[in-house]
């Protein structure tokens, strides 16, 4: 078995659930209370694919909705990028559009995935398909739910495919 660690960034605007995401990877909770990450915050978790230990550190950056707190010591060396979004926000669509301008900057092509979070929120949902025309591929759009757990492992696996495949 191979060990190898990858540096993973979370990505977005505030309060799209950057840090409930990587809770309920990381730890398996959610919780409703309103934390604000200050600076970033590192956590770890192994991912195993294939004949593969993949530890996976995962970097959550605060996310302002100027994003001038996002620096290029946070991007750099990473291996794979998690964009988030709220889906019952179309406002913060913009913001990850701009994020996603510092990124190819800074990064070039690197392995990115976006997802629209709060997909619980069916009620409240707001992002119809087709949305994110000329910015990023429908195939690399995942709708998770920190609150339920949906697709969220699944969005982290097909990451981490897509840091494999990069290599
Ligand atoms: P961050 O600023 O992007 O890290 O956002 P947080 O993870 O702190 O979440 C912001 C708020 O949205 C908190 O009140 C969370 O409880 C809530 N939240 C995060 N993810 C979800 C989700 O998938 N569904 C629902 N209903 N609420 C969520």
């Amino acid at each position: 078995m191979s060990k190898i660690s990858k540096k993973v960034c979370m990505l977005g605007p505030f309060a799209v659930g950057k840090t409930s995401l990587v809770r309920r990877f990381v730890e398996s909770i959610f919780s409703d209370k309103y934390h604000t990450t200050i600076g970033v915050k590192i956590s770890k978790r192994v991912v195993n694919l294939h004949d593969m230990e993949i530890l996976n550190m995962i970097w959550d950056v605060e996310g302002t909705d100027d994003f001038t707190s996002l620096k290029p010591s946070h991007l750099r060396g990473a291996a794979g990028i998690l964009l988030v979004v709220d889906g019952t926000r179309p406002k913060s669509v913009e913001g990850a559009k701009e994020l996603k301008l510092m990124i190819d900057e800074h990064l070039g092509k690197v392995p990115l995935l976006l997802l629209v979070n709060k997909c619980d929120l069916r009620d409240e949902w707001k992002i119809q398909g087709g949305q994110f025309d000329n910015f990023i591929d429908d195939d690399n759009v995942i709708h998770t739910s920190a609150k339920t757990g949906e697709n969220v492992e699944s969005a982290f696996t097909r990451l981490n495919l897509k840091m494999m495949d990069a290599k």
